[in-house]
Formats: structure tokens, C-alpha cells, sequence
């Protein structure tokens, strides 16, 4: 039987409410969480294969049974993009798997990215019934990653509505998951989107940051096929701003400009010894080995530390510190001035880099790197910290504890200790508002000073989520295609 979208995601829908009805909430609670199959940890650190397998169809229609299908779920007030959550797991439950992903696509452009990286223990997850009933929250990332891999690999094709062409060309600066999103959805609308990429590889953070054994690049280059049969055009090795400026699109006959840029630009710290060898930023380290082939016979040098000190607590230095112990560091170490509690990475990044070996130093903050003759790093002085007062973001702040200080011996520092957006977009268009941090300032409909220009993700936001990015590009299409059907 063929259903219309509205049956496909309406909880009043007959099948549904048949579902429902079929065991009580009670005998569902008392179905366990699924556990995601993995590689064992010895063998991962030898390779960089994926850590998470995925689900099986019987995991997964066994964990979608799980799920009440409350009548207000509350999973979908913590998406940042809204997906109809139950709507998509219900499906699975009835083994409807292209339908599930027709559900969350409409919301959501990039759900097999979504599904593997995104803190739903922070978002959809932790706002599900069950937290409430003391038992873990539905699995919703892992169904999610489940339906949309399930549709790849069937190789299902969704029906794609798209307008008549409108003749009117867009240009996407920076092709992270706010440009994809953007250009998909204009495309959609009938525009000519070109989407031009600084890098000489399409896809931002999901290329050069983050590794393949969290997120393979065929999942991102599956994306990427579905906007090239929208007929999106991509122009990498194109710096916006050097290589074309803003008057070169404008006379290319560009009718606007989403600036998705990101912020790429590391932060450092400003203590002694930064410019010793051997002490980059996370930028730097992984972009060489997940872009540039490093270590794996690519044509980039990377230094291969044993004693390997990475500086912050977030995905990023996760990502670097998981990325360490691949390259063969005997002693992997993340260093924190917080506790393990305020650690902004993913739960599950802090567990398999346990897992993998890495060492937490807690309650650390380097205040110097010290280095031999020939300027190599060769150890990290280290102040203890405690925790003080909550400062005005909520977390307890580190203070110094007096005369603890002590040193370690490394001989690589990876610095991930934050990013700043790329400020060449910024400074070169003249007459485009950007903020004291250097973020471009939008109003909002993500529309800058500049009416044609619009702007979203990280060169908005400073750093912040695979989601977040994907949402803004999803609202400054509907913002552009407003502003152009009306001017144009
Ligand atoms: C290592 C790492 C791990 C992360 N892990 C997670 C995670 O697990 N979950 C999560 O939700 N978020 C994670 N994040 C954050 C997330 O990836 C970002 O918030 C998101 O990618 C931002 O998307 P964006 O499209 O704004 O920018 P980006 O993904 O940064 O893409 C910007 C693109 O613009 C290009 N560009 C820059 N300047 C120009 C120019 N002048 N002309 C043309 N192109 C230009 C860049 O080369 C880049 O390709 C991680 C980030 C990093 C660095
Ligand atoms: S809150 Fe939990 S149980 Fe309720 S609909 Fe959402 S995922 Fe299902």
C-alpha cells in the first residue's frame, strides 16, 4: 500500500495508532536500551575504520518499540531543527524504512551525519519520557543513523520535489554542512547554486575535522551526490574573497551570496613555548591527516609523537586526542582545566577515547612549554586547578590551587582550546556588519547589512553544531528565496 506524507508521519494515522496499541507503555519500559555494536578498542586504534557499526533491523525496530509515541513529545522540543521524531521511529517500528527517512529528510538534510555526531544526549534524547521514569532515553540518534544508512545502502531514491528553473544563480561560500544545506534546499527551489569551496575537498568540518572512524567520508560523499543530481555545482580551490571577490560574483550575474565559512581560525592560549616544534593546533593536526593524507603515505608530514598532550575538552580535542593513538602515541593525554562533568565533548566521544587508552588529566592547565636545543617541545608545565564559583555560562570555574604545579613530558602538544570564525569573508566585503567577536551580524533571517548577502553556521554562531549549521541553512534559503521572489 502507498501511503500520502501525511500518513506516513501523522500520529492519528490508522497504522499508528495500531502500533500503539499493540503492547502497553509498561511492557515497552521494560524493554532494555539497545547497545551499539562496536569494534573492539585493541583493534580500532590500529585502523581507522568506523567505531560504531550500526544497528541491526532487529535492534532497530526492537528499540523504535520502545518508544511510547507520546501524545506532546518532548525528544522533538529538544532538536534544534524540530525532526518528528516519533513520527520517523514509528516507522522503522513497522519496518517502513524509506518512510522513516522520507520523515526526518523533510526536516533534516544531512541525517546519516546527524544520526553519528550529533550530542542528542544534550538534545532530543535527553528530554525523552523515559529520563523522567529513571530509565535511559530511546536510542533516537543511533534509529536515526539506522533509517537513513538503511536507504543509502538499499540505494532508495526519496521523491524530490523541485521547482521550475528560475534562471537566477546563488553563490554558497564554504560547503560545511550550513552551505550543503543551503544550496540543496535553493536548488530545490529552482535556483542555480554554485557552492564555492577554499579547500581543494567538498564538505568542511565532515572532511577535514572530523575523523572517518567517527564519520567515513562515503556518508558524506552520499550527501553530496544527492545535491550534484539536484544540479548544484561545486568550484573547490576557490577562496571567496581572494581567489573571487564579492564584485566577481556580483558581475558573474550572482543574485546573492550565503556566506558559510565556518570558523576555522585556532585559538591559542599565549603562554611561553607555543612556537616550539611540535606544538600545533587541532586545525592544523587534523587537517593534514584526514585531508592531506598524512601518516598514511599522502605527501604531508605530520610529526608522529609517543607522548602526546592535547589541551582542551571538547569534540575537537577528542577527535585529535582518538586521532593520536591511531598515529601510534603510546601515551595519549587530555589535558582539562575543568572536571570530566564539564566537558563539552560528547559523552560518547569521552567513553570510547577511554576506551582507546587516553588518558584524562583533569583539573590541569598548562601554563608553559618547555623545549630542547633545537626548539623541539619536550614537556608541559602543568597548574592544578579546582573548581570555584559557577561563572555566568553556569559551569564552576577553575581557579589556580597555589603552588601545584608540575611537569610532564611530551614530545607533541596538540592546542584545542577553541576556534574564531575565518576572517577573510568578513574584512573584505565592504559594508558588511560583522560583531566584536568577528562574526558577521545577521538579523533574523540570517540576512546581513548587505541585502543580498545572508549568512549562517559557524561564521555566525563562532562555533557550535553540525545541527545548528544545517538549521541556519535551511532558513536562510527560505529567507533568500523570499527577499529574491520579491526584488527580482
Ligand atoms: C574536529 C571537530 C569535531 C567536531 N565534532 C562535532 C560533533 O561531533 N558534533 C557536532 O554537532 N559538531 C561538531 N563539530 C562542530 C561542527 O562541525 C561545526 O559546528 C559545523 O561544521 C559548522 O558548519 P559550517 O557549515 O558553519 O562550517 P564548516 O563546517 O567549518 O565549513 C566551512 C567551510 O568554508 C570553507 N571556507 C572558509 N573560508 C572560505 C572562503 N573565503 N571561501 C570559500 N570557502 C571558505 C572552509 O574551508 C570550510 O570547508 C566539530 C568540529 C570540529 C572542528
Ligand atoms: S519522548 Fe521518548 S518515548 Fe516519547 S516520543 Fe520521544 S522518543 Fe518516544
Amino acid at each position: 500500500m502507498t501511503m500520502n506524507e501525511k500518513d506516513i508521519a501523522s500520529r492519528d494515522a490508522a497504522w499508528r495508532v495500531e502500533l500503539r496499541n499493540e503492547m502497553s507503555a509498561k511492557e515497552r519500559s521494560l524493554i532494555p536500551r539497545v547497545k551499539m555494536p562496536m569494534l573492539d578498542a585493541a583493534y580500532r586504534v590500529s585502523c581507522n575504520d568506523e567505531v560504531n557499526q550500526g544497528l541491526s533491523e532487529e535492534q532497530a525496530v526492537t528499540e523504535a518499540t520502545r518508544c511510547l509515541d507520546c501524545p506532546d513529545p518532548q525528544c522533538v522540543t529538544g532538536c534544534p531543527v524540530g525532526i518528528n521524531i516519533p513520527g520517523f521511529i514509528k516507522n522503522i517500528q513497522r519496518k517502513a524504512f524509506g518512510d522513516a527517512a522520507t520523515v526526518f529528510m523533510s526536516t533534516s538534510s544531512l541525517p546519516a551525519v546527524c544520526g553519528r555526531v550529533c550530542p542528542q544526549e544534550k538534545q532530543c534524547e535527553s528530554r525523552c519520557i523515559y529520563n523522567k521514569m529513571r530509565k535511559p532515553a530511546v536510542a533516537i540518534g543511533y534509529l536515526e543513523r539506522f533509517a537513513a544508512d538503511t536507504r543509502r545502502m538499499a540505494g532508495i531514491k526519496l521523491e524530490v520535489e523541485k521547482a521550475e528553473p528560475k534562471g537566477v544563480k546563488v553563490a554558497v561560500a564554504g560547503s560545511g554542512p550550513a552551505g550543503l544545506s543551503f544550496a540543496g534546499d535553493m536548488a530545490k527551489r529552482g535556483y542555480e547554486v554554485t557552492v564555492f569551496e577554499a579547500l581543494h575537498e567538498i564538505g568542511g568540518v565532515l572532511k577535514y575535522g572530523i575523523p572517518e572512524f567517527r564519520l567515513p567520508n562515503e556518508v558524506v560523499d552520499a550527501e553530496l551526490d544527492s545535491l550534484r543530481e539536484l544540479g548544484v555545482e561545486f568550484c573547490k580551490d576557490t577562496v571567496i574573497g581572494k581567489t573571487l571577490s564579492y564584485d566577481d560574483l556580483l558581475n558573474q550575474g550572482f543574485r546573492g551570496l550565503f556566506v558559510a565559512s565556518g570558523a576555522g581560525l585556532p585559538k591559542f592560549m599565549g603562554i611561553p613555548g607555543e612556537n616550539l616544534i611540535g606544538v600545533m593546533s587541532s586545525n592544523e593536526y587534523l587537517t593534514r591527516i584526514n585531508l592531506m593524507g598524512a601518516g598514511r603515505g599522502g605527501m604531508t608530514p605530520v610529526a608522529q609523537g609517543r607522548r602526546v598532550a592535547v589541551v582542551g575538552g571538547g569534540n575537537t580535542a577528542m577527535d585529535s586526542v582518538r586521532t593520536a593513538r591511531r598515529m601510534g602515541a603510546e601515551r595519549a593525554m587530555i589535558i582539562y582545566r575543568r572536571s570530566e562533568a564539564e566537558m563539552p565533548a560528547r559523552a560518547e566521544e569521552i567513553e570510547h577515547a577511554k576506551q582507546e587508552g587516553v588518558e584524562f588529566l583533569t583539573l590541569c592547565n598548562p601554563i608553559e612549554y618547555k623545549g630542547d636545543e633545537q626548539g623541539h617541545v619536550t614537556s608541559i608545565l602543568l597548574q592544578r586547578m579546582e573548581l570555584g564559583e559557577p561563572g555566568p555560562d553556569g559551569r564552576r570555574s577553575p581557579v589556580p590551587v597555589e603552588g601545584a604545579v608540575e611537569q610532564i613530558d611530551v614530545d607533541e602538544v596538540i592546542v584545542s582550546v577553541g576556534v574564531s570564525p575565518n576572517p577573510l569573508i568578513p574584512n573584505s566585503i565592504e559594508g558588511l556588519d560583522v560583531t566584536r567577536r568577528g562574526t558577521i551580524e545577521v538579523n533574523d533571517n540570517l540576512q546581513s547589512s548587505l541585502p543580498m548577502v545572508f549568512a549562517g553556521g559557524d561564521i555566525v554562531r563562532g562555533g557550535a553544531t553540525v545541527i545548528l549549521a544545517m538549521g541556519d541553512g535551511r532558513r536562510a534559503a527560505e529567507s533568500m528565496d523570499k527577499y529574491l521572489s520579491a526584488t527580482l
